[in-house]
């Protein structure tokens, strides 16, 4: 993490994109569809202010291949004084200290002095059920004292208890109530954040839910990016194969048509939708030129990761059971695995083996997970600290999978890097120092907040 442990990569300078900035063609997955608009209606109009950060210790994340895997996966690229210029909401210029870039004539020009502190891509939160109704805290406290699962089931709780509040609010509550925890995120330096569905489990109710994280779009500064989380559960109202037809033939119909290309998510596990059963939903989401991601080897291997790696989906997320065999085919492969840490953490102590997937040569990401089961996390920083703690990733590797790969698991490659034409998303952190970041615990580490070229959180 030392400027010598990256002296030979450090990218000089980096006014033109940089030859090693390659995009893989067969590794880039379709585009997925931000709901955010590029201007929000409801926003004051972006000011074309340009800013310059001077002095700053970048980590630009801009050299080798992208998405990063193997050795490349640590490879932060660091400038340990930079000079930054955002125009337009894109960054025009990132030269190292002093540079020409301060010697240009834009008016306006806001200059901030980042005095050695170090400035990154803002976080990027790749699989969050940010959206729902309810509280699981009394499920969580009975849990803390000893009771099971499935007594908390009996008495009301689990996923059929968010199913039952989500199916109760009206789509401006289920807004309102996305948009407090997503500012939550942002105040962290998250600026893109991923989120589910799958709280609906009805036709109806999902694409209540898939409005409503749509209306959030233009009251948030940040991108919005939805997944339709339609294998989520079953409902135990309806038989099992009844309730599956109905999913594929009638849910993922209805969701085609109004979000077309949104992603397709299911959770492969043997208490909810089988290997078969989440084929069946893939395949007819894949006709209707939809991307794949799916929730595997939770609690149980039941083949769906290596199933995923050979068919190209955009990602498997969890891999806390994964096996050898599995980990194998999907290093070779395209698809992402997105690690999510805070789960053992709030459950029960159980990891994915990051170590053997990253040598594997798994394309790794890391996200909150965020949801009131088994993740209430709002922060990108805290799942850094968890996955350097008990993933066992370096510091360089845990803010590549946040970052960079992040955004390769969305199909978005204009962010997540600090380079020329990438959109100005930046978090500005309150040291000198990254390890910081993974270091020190149970504080928020951002001094500024940067998103498409427009300050939103200065501290
Ligand atoms: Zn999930």
């Amino acid at each position: 993490m030392s400027d010598a442990a990256n002296g030979a990569r450090v990218p000089q300078v980096l006014a033109q994109p940089s030859a090693g900035f390659e995009h893989p063609a067969a590794e880039v997955p379709r585009a997925a569809q931000p709901v955010a608009p590029a201007a929000p209606a409801n926003l004051p109009t972006p000011v074309a202010t340009p800013i310059l950060i001077t002095n700053a210790r970048a980590l630009t994340l801009l050299m080798g291949k992208r998405p990063r895997r193997g050795d490349d996966l640590a490879e932060l690229s660091i400038l340990p004084r930079a000079d930054v210029l955002i125009e337009n909401g894109k960054i025009s210029g990132v030269m190292p200290s002093p540079s020409a870039l301060r010697d240009l004539p834009k008016p306006g020009l806001r200059v901030i002095d980042a005095n050695g502190d170090v400035l990154m891509p803002g976080l990027i939160d790749c699989h969050t059920h940010a959206c729902w109704a309810g509280s699981r805290i009394d499920e969580w406290e009975q849990k803390l004292a000893g009771a099971s699962y499935l007594d908390i089931l009996k008495r009301g709780g689990g996923i059929m208890s968010t199913v039952n509040a989500v199916r109760k609010a009206s789509q401006a509550e289920l807004t309102n109530l996305l948009l407090e925890r997503l500012f939550k995120m942002l105040e962290n330096g998250t600026t893109t954040i991923e989120v589910k569905s799958g709280y609906g489990l009805s036709t109806h109710d999902e694409i209540k839910m898939l409005r409503a994280i749509h209306d959030a779009a233009p009251k948030f500064p940040g991108t919005i990016i939805a997944t339709a989380l339609l294998g989520h559960a079953l409902d135990p109202a309806e038989g099992r194969e009844d309730f599956i037809r109905k999913t594929i033939h009638e849910t993922l119909a209805a969701v085609s048509s109004e979000f077309p290309k949104m992603a397709i998510d299911a959770y492969c596990e043997t208490a909810a939708w089988s290997p078969g059963e989440c084929q069946e939903l893939f395949d007819a989401a894949i006709t209707r030129d939809h991307p794949i991601r799916v929730h595997t080897d939770q609690f149980n291997s039941l083949g769906m990761t290596s199933t995923a790696a050979l068919r190209g989906y955009m990602s498997v997320d969890h891999l806390e059971a994964v096996t050898p065999a599995q980990v194998e085919a999907l290093g070779k492969s395209g698809t992402a695995g997105v690690l999510l840490p805070v789960c053992g953490f709030h459950l029960d102590g159980r990891y994915a083996p990051a170590r053997a997937l990253a040598s594997a040569g798994t394309i790794l990401a890391i996200a909150s997970n965020l949801n009131p089961g088994s993740a209430p996390c709002y922060s990108m920083q805290f799942v850094i600290q968890l996955a350097v703690r008990n993933l066992g990733l370096s510091v360089g590797e845990a803010i590549s999978a946040s970052t960079v790969n992040a955004a390769h698991v969305l199909g978005m490659g204009d962010r997540g890097v600090i380079g020329p034409g990438q959109r100005a998303d930046l978090v500005l952190l309150k040291t000198s120092d990254e390890r910081e970041l993974a270091y020190e615990v149970g504080l928020n580490h951002t001094r500024m907040v940067i998103v498409g070229g427009r300050v939103v959180r200065e501290r």
